[in-house]
Parts: structure tokens; sequence; C-alpha cells
């Protein structure tokens, strides 16, 4: 089917189609979003979330020969180091006239569809605001503010597929009735500029470069952004090629002249029950960080959206886990694979009791195992959810899945990686570190045998300490 946008004069042809169109913005629907040259992306569907450019535990070459990922989101803040003091590499490296030098700064694939947003997702919480002509974002050197022209300026350079458009969300704490104008103010004059900016170029160099511009809904009721949609309807619409959205309510709220526009939601669902409930809603694409979280805490997911032959013999009352965790010891003699019947490069090729080793010496291969597999489960559910939705199955399958599996995910047993960067930040003061002290108990055991042994001569004894203990004599020079 042609979107009602693609047939408006003077629209840019939309890039997405619905297959299965709902009956109404809020129902399940099957779309297709093409960008010419890229890979195209069947809706609904995931964004993979990277972190400083790349997936974590997964080298490029891996994503290709062993993934089905198409499409990655990337955080501006993750490249900007010591901006605007001193201009990041990212901005400054050649790039030929048909090049993107987003692309290749991360060494990404030509047809990957590239996501660019100011933040990462999740964000780490700033402990400054946002300000009235930039939001707080955290670099790889501190937090500082990442205002609207340099913003601008860096989507030019870059070259994104896809533009999720500056914001102004508080995160970390709910905002007062006052902020919440002003959210709405800024952001409203964020997406006006913006799209001013990108749509009437004048430099041919980049006019065929541009990207496709997301509009920011925020986190709030209708009524209190009801000005800013009414832009987004009116004057706005035409260089507007999709919706981000950041609270899976917002999905009720997205005015039905805006409803053949795809909607990636950036709402953090914590278990695949939530994500169909999303689905339910008419969300296109998704942002999901459970699939890496759970990577690194060691546990393979194990669900599948349709019953498979052996869900139906076993018919066992009791619902399922979601996931298995490798750090339980009762896998390591097992040959089975991650999962039964899986077709991944992990479960094809190794088996839980190497997993289960891989993660109790800490060796990276256990990470980069689970998320091919993670990835895979998921990329199959997402299938498995587009042929239920054309089938119109959607809702009973929905619900039998509920009934299937467990409503949340095991708890983590084992560590995960060492967290570093971005993962070890803490949004308060009052929270403790996230990493344990890695010597910690090394310095413990010696001061206890400093303590036992007042006799032996410790790294704090001095020179007069030490020849009172026999260990030598000070020299008279
Ligand atoms: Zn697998």
């Amino acid at each position: 089917m042609v979107s009602e946008a693609a047939q408006l004069p003077e629209q840019m042809p939309s890039p997405f189609s619905l297959l299965h169109p709902a009956p109404s913005v809020l129902a399940p629907r099957v779309g297709k979003f093409v960008i010419p040259g890229r890979k195209i992306i069947q809706t609904p569907h995931y964004v993979a979330i990277t972190s400083r450019g790349t997936i974590p535990h997964l080298a490029p070459d891996v994503i290709r020969e062993h993934t089905s990922i198409g499409s990655l989101y990337l955080g501006l803040e993750d490249f900007l180091e010591k901006a605007p003091q001193a201009t990041p590499p990212i901005l400054n490296i050649p790039q030929a006239p048909h090049e993107s030098r987003l692309r290749k700064f991360i060494a990404a694939r030509d047809d990957d569809i590239l996501v660019l947003g100011t933040r990462r997702t999740p964000p780490v919480v700033t402990p400054q605001s946002n300000l009235a002509n930039g939001v707080a974002v955290l670099t790889s050197v501190g937090f500082h503010h990442l205002e609207a022209p340099y913003w601008l300026d860096s989507l030019k350079k870059l070259r994104p597929d896809i533009v999720i458009g500056m914001s102004d969300i508080c995160y970390g704490y709910p905002p007062g009735v006052k902020r919440r104008e002003k959210m709405v103010d800024r952001t409203h004059a964020y997406t006006r500029d913006a799209t001013n900016q990108i749509y009437h170029e004048t430099d041919p160099t980049n006019s065929e470069h541009r990207p496709l511009y997301f509009a920011p809904i925020l986190p709030l009721e209708n009524t209190q952004q009801g000005l800013y949609l009414d832009d987004l309807v009116g004057e706005l619409r035409p260089n507007i090629s999709g919706l981000a959205l950041y609270d899976a309510a917002s999905l009720d709220i997205i005015p039905e002249k805006l409803g053949d526009l795809p909607r990636l939601c950036f709402s953090e669902p914590a278990t695949p029950q939530q994500v169909l409930r999303e689905i339910a809603l008419g969300a296109d694409i998704l942002t999901i960080p459970f699939i890496g979280n759970l990577s690194n805490a060691g546990i393979a997911l194990d669900f599948s959206f349709l019953p498979n032959e052996a869900d139906d013999e076993a018919s066992s009352s009791t619902p399922k886990p979601l996931a298995v965790d490798f750090w339980d010891p009762s896998h390591a003699i097992s040959l089975a694979p991650l999962k039964e019947g899986c077709e991944c490069y992990a479960c094809q090729n190794h088996h839980r009791a190497y997993v289960c080793h891989l993660l109790s010496v800490k060796e990276m291969l256990a990470w980069t195992l689970l998320q091919i597999h993670n990835y895979h489960v998921m990329d199959l559910f997402f299938t498995n959810v587009r042929r239920s939705i054309a089938n119109g199955t959607f809702e009973a399958d929905s619900m039998a899945f509920e009934r299937r599996y467990e409503s949340s995910f095991p708890e983590q047993t084992g560590q995960g990686p060492r967290l570093r960067g971005y993962s070890s930040y803490v949004s308060k003061r009052e929270e403790p570190k996230r990493n344990a002290p890695a010597y910690g108990r090394l310095n413990d055991a010696l001061e206890k045998y400093a303590e036992s042994q007042s006799s032996v001569a410790t790294p704090d004894t001095d020179a007069e300490g030490l020849e009172e203990k026999g260990m030598g004599e000070k020299s008279g020079i």
C-alpha cells in the first residue's frame, strides 16, 4: 500500500509503507521501511543499540557473518570527547563526496541503516539539567552541554540515514508544570530549526545526503504538547519521516494524521511481553536494552513467539522461564545447545558446558556467543510477530505467549564483564560504585598477615624497622 504521505506533491516520497495496515492508530501493524541502498527493515522490528560505535562484544565481521542485524542506533555523545574545545576525531576524518564520516568511523557496512540521536540509549542521568539551547550529555571525558547549532553542524558532517531530533527530556526526575512547558517549547524549536536547516539547505554537496528526520514526541500528555503536535501535523509534516517516542503511553497520543509515519520507541521494555504490548499499540521499531544486558549477565534467551512442536508435547501447565542463566553450575557438563533447536552460530558450534566454562574464567568469547544467540532469538521473535499480525492472530498468539512463559527474566546470579565507561557511571551520589575493588581481597589479606606477623617487615616498614628485623643494615653514606 502506498501511504497517504507519498501522494502529497510537496512531501518527499515516504520510505515507510504499511503492508498490513491497522484499522486504527492503536493497533499492531506490519510495514516496510525502505531507504535506497540500505537493508530493508520489515516492521515491527528492533534497531540494535551501540555503545561508542559498536554493538558490545560483537566485532563488525562477527555482525556480518553471524547475525542479521541491519540497523544501528548511535548517540552522538559517545563520540564527542572534549568538544567543542577540541574537534573530536569523528568530525575530522577525511570524507569523499559519497561517503558518511559516521559510517566510515564505526566501520559499518554500506547497507546498514545508521540512526543517530543526541544521547545513548538508555542514557546516563546527568547531574546538570538541559539548557535553553542544548541538552546535557555524558562524553567519554565527562558531562557537558551539546548545543543545538553544534548538533546540526555534526549532522551535516556525519550524514546518518535517520536523525532522532533533539528533545528536552528530563531524565531521573519527574518534571514539574513549568519544566514541562519548557520541554515542549524547546523541543518544538529544535524540531522547527533542524528541519528548516536540513531540508532547506542550499549546499548541493549535502542535499543528496539529507537524513530522514524522526520528530520526538515527549513523554507527556497530549494536552501539554498540543501546539507542538498541531505543528507536526501541519507546517512541519512535509519534513518529518517518522516519530521517536520515549514512553509506550505516547503511542496513545499520536494524532491520526501522523498515523502513517513509522514509530521508533525508546521506551526500554523489560520483557518480551512488554515488547508485545507496545507492538499491540502500534510500535514499529523498538530499542531493546535487555538483549545486551542479559548477555552481559550470562543469560541466554529461551523463548519463541509461536510454540514449536516440543512445546506442544510438553503441554506443561507451569510457565516456562524466558531465559537460561549460564552461571548455574548445573550446565557445567551439559552438551546441549544454548536453546534446543536454535540455528544460531553459538548453538550450532558450541554447547552449554563450554559457555558455562567461558563465563567462569571470564573469557570474552562467552559474551560474544551469548550476544549472537540472543540477537538470533529476537530476530525469530520479530519474524513470527510479523507473521502473526499478517495472519490476524496476533492477539491470541500474544495471550498464549503470556500464558506459556514466566513474566520476568531470571535474576542475574554471576558477574558480568567488568563495567567500564558509561556502564560504570552512577547517577546519584548515594549510589554505591558499580565495580567492587578488584584488589580488595589481596590488600585485606596482606593487612591481616601484617597484623598477625608483627615481627615481619611490611611494605610500610622504614629503614630502622628493616634493620631491627634483621633485613639489612643502614648504610653510613
Ligand atoms: Zn542459539
